[in-house]
């Protein structure tokens, strides 16, 4: 079913080819949807969170409808489904994309986007009046956009790359999958989620519904990025409880709960920042610190990686309250630690050859693979642990969540090549030479990268 040659990097001429109808579309679908406000409300206990997003869902229905998917669905949460039947009679896996259809609520959602044609490689002034720049000092990697299409913001909102661009990608690989019945396919399932920005959409996904045993979110940033790796989360809380008294009388009675926590927070490791720390570094961040003599409530957040060391580091701020509630036996102290998600490495290593597969998709479409650690999480690490392992592509943009955030057409583009890819790759099918073995019952094992992928039944008359 699927071929595990070496991969080989080659030139090959694109199947879109540049400025190509396929290039507009995505521009025209991109500019669309990035001038409406589906912006996600933390404070909402709604989901969505917003009635703009339920509102564009219905609108991404109607176009995917158009497009020629079937059994398109919108829920009451705004998650958007529809389905691409197979076309083919070989046994093939289905296969799925997924992206998010709200923007963060760390800048305005509503777009005005500026496209620059042909890049000059000087800096970007987005905004000359209120000195908001995208200069090449800061932002080296525009320098690899020389001569391509950027789109960007006029300064007053973020773009909504992050993950329209996803959206778009998803929506013109599928028109050219359709349009294209000489590929070789297996059902093929899309969605679109709200309210991933707050961490609250993806809670209603139906994973049963969509009816693929794997899926990609394409939610990545820059060219190349292959993202199945993110950090294990938990928070800590921790209340100290000091004894307050006039400081007259204090000598010998007065236990300053402040105090303890400026103590807890010496004996936490001094590099294990996040300003400190890059790629595979965990760290504690202190979120939040509210306090009087009396009292203390300290917010940290504890992000690693590697499982032991992150519940090395669970284990290590629990350890410390209770080495300064031996030291302060009259004061209270108490941390409660919550698990808040996981990293998907161990669901995705289990059906490694999908890494595998979006690697070689990349390319095959002249693009070097970047497999990065997510220094936070992804709607596709939820869900892994549902049940749908999802690692996550890339979509072309930078700086996501701000007014800087901006695009590059042509990534766009080798983004819905590589979902193509991706479709053809699972396509492929493996034909079985029977005729040499007598009639019997076999069972026979798709073995992938040393990876069991299915088992299957067959049985063979003469
Ligand atoms: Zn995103």
């Amino acid at each position: 079913m699927f071929s595990s040659s070496r991969f080989t990097i080659q030139k090959k001429c694109c199947i879109f080819a540049k400025k190509s109808i396929m290039n507009d579309k995505l521009l025209n679908r991109f500019l669309r949807y990035v001038s409406i406000n589906t912006q996600s409300n933390p404070d909402s206990k709604n989901v969505p969170s917003t009635p703009s997003q339920l509102a564009f869902a219905k609108m991404l229905a109607d176009e995917l409808r158009n497009i020629g998917l079937e059994n398109v669905s919108v829920d009451k949460h705004g998650i958007v489904m529809g389905f691409v039947a197979s076309n083919t009679e070989k046994e093939v896996p289905a296969i799925g994309f997924i992206a998010h259809l709200d923007t963060s609520p760390a800048a305005c959602g509503k777009c005005n986007p500026q496209i620059i044609n042909q890049y000059d490689g000087k800096d970007i002034i987005i905004d000359k009046a209120n000195n908001i720049l995208l200069d090449t000092k800061t932002y080296p990697e525009l320098l690899q956009y020389i001569g391509q299409t950027i789109i960007h913001t006029d300064g007053s909102s973020l773009l909504g790359a992050d993950d329209k661009a996803g959206i778009a990608e998803i929506i013109t690989a599928m028109e050219y999958i359709v349009n294209h019945p000489e590929i070789p396919h297996g059902k093929i399932a899309v969605a679109f989620t709200p309210d991933e920005e707050i961490g609250t959409g993806i809670d209603y996904f139906d994973v049963e519904k969509f009816g693929t045993k794997y899926a990609y979110t394409l939610d990545g940033g820059q060219l190349g990025e292959l993202e199945y790796e993110n950090f294990n989360a938990a928070k800590a809380t921790i209340h100290i409880e000091g004894i307050d008294i006039h400081p007259g009388d204090a000598k010998g009675k007065m236990i300053n709960s402040q105090l303890i926590a400026m103590e807890l927070e010496a004996m936490l490791p001094k590099n294990e920042k996040p300003e400190l720390t890059s790629g595979y570094e965990g760290f504690f961040l202190l979120t939040d610190i509210q306090g009087n003599i009396e009292k203390t409530q300290m917010e940290y957040l504890i992000r690693e990686h590697d499982t032991a060391k992150f519940e090395a580091k669970k284990q290590f701020i629990q350890n410390t309250a209770q080495q300064l509630q031996e030291n302060y036996p009259l004061a209270n102290i108490n941390c409660t630690v919550t698990d808040q998600y996981r990293n998907m490495r161990e669901k995705i290593e289990e059906v490694f050859f999908i890494i595998s597969i979006a690697e070689k998709a990349m390319i095959e479409a002249d693009i070097i693979p970047m497999k990065v650690p997510i220094r936070g999480g992804t709607d596709g690490a939820k869900l892994s642990f549902k049940g749908l392992p999802c690692p996550n592509l890339f979509t072309g943009g930078h700086n996501f969540h701000g007014k800087r955030e901006f695009i590059v057409l042509e990534s766009m583009e080798k983004a819905s090549q590589t979902i193509v890819n991706i479709i053809k790759e699972f396509g492929k099918s493996l034909t079985v030479y029977a005729s040499a073995l007598p009639a019997g019952m076999y069972l026979y094992t798709l073995v992938v990268d040393n990876q069991i992928i299915d088992t299957k039944r067959m049985i063979l008359t003469k």
